[in-house]
């Protein structure tokens, strides 16, 4: 071959090169939020590397909210703003890089700093955090994040057979079958907290040696009436004798009774549902609480259009298959529904009696979704 040739072939391979790498550039900066390409696939749940390193847990200045009868809870005496997003956030500082899905973003008055509610879509776990300076941040949507955990519950198709009655999660999805999950209902109500019911878990968690799981759909009325036993909650938790998923129950959880349900809950007429969810969420935050990236709807009562936001929202719905109020018998895997607001007594004692015979254990509702 000569020089002429050498050199011809030499730029038509390096122009090939700088081709390839570009393109290859290009494809690798536009994948990370479309999961269709092998960037899960290749590398697996490693990716989201949404650790307490990376992404630091900060503690908020506690609210200075009152529990002042008749008034409305005002948001705005805490944060400065709250916005839903659905962003994907990616930290190159550090190796491999930390990656995670943000769902909200808000300011607190008179803080300079950001805050993000953050998610791990494999883990399914929420955290809040600083809004990193060194960060990427690109928009994204469920249907992008289908091949991680989240994405395939985000997606779930609705439930069929009950159409918007208990839509969602309703059962446990692990691959073995599990002990069952307990969820506690916190509707707005001026009973007594069903104390005796959490000693009972409390001792429930000495006995197996680790704090028992409960998932807890805390409404935000709830929240204001109950200062002390919210408080007693918290400290349960802090003192590892409860592992506590604190769930969205809804702010001012709509009931009426008498009125058919598909008129009744969140199908009232007049209920702003993003302000029912939103102002939950806050009221929690501002509390102390983590909220997960579940949603209880009030007598697990919905609409198609209802859940299509809790999506956008970033949420998905938690149902029940085992509410003992109503009589039915929980099996492995259950999703238990008792309320803890002093509303439904029976479902309490049919609780007590179980835990008396064979319900030794409740399994966490993370690990019964199958997940990492
Ligand atoms: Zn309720």
């Amino acid at each position: 071959m000569s020089t002429r040739n050498w050199k011809k072939w030499g730029t038509i391979g390096l122009f090939w090169f700088l081709l390839t790498a570009t393109a290859s550039g290009i494809w690798w900066l536009t994948q990370p939020n479309g999961s269709k390409s092998g960037w899960f696939k290749g590398k697996g749940a490693g990716l989201w590397v949404s650790t307490e390193d990376a992404f630091p847990s900060v503690p908020l200045p506690p609210g200075s909210f009152q529990h002042e009868k008749g008034t409305r809870y005002d948001p705005q005496r805490y944060f400065a703003s709250y916005q839903p997003v659905f962003k994907w956030c990616r930290l190159h500082a550090e190796e491999p890089a930390a990656t995670c899905i943000v769902l909200r973003e808000f300011r607190l008055v008179g803080k300079a700093d950001t805050f993000l509610l953050i998610l791990n879509p494999e883990t399914l776990r929420t955290r809040i955090c600083r809004k990193p300076s060194q960060a990427e941040f690109q928009d994204s949507t469920p249907q992008a994040l289908s091949e991680t955990l989240y994405g395939k519950l985000l997606n779930l198709p609705p439930a069929a057979e009950t159409g918007m009655e208990n839509a969602g999660l309703v059962h446990a999805r692990a691959a073995e079958a599990v002990p069952p999950v307990l969820s506690v209902d916190l509707c707005p109500s001026l009973h007594p907290f069903s104390r005796d019911m959490f000693h009972r878990l409390v001792a429930l968690g000495s006995r197996n040696h680790k704090p028992t799981p409960v998932v807890i759909c805390v409404s935000g009325l709830w929240i204001r009436q109950h200062k002390a036993d919210l408080l007693w909650l918290k400290e349960a938790e802090k003192k590892r004798e409860l592992e506590i998923t604190w769930v969205n129950h809804s702010y001012s959880h709509p009931y009426e009774e008498h009125v058919p349900w598909n008129h009744n809950f969140l199908l009232s007429t007049n209920v702003d549902f993003k302000r029912e969810v939103f102002e939950s969420e806050q009221i929690m935050i501002e509390e102390g609480l983590v909220p997960s990236v579940f949603f209880r709807f009030p007598g697990l009562i919905s609409s198609q259009s209802l859940v299509n936001s809790l999506n956008r929202w970033g949420l998905i719905p938690l149902g029940s298959d085992a509410w003992l109020g109503k009589g039915q018998n929980p099996q492995p895997g259950s999703i238990i529904l008792v309320h803890g607001n002093g509303n439904e007594p029976l479902g309490v004692r049919r609780l007590e009696r179980l835990l008396g015979e064979n319900l030794t254990e409740f399994s966490d509702l993370y690990a019964a979704l199958g997940a990492a």
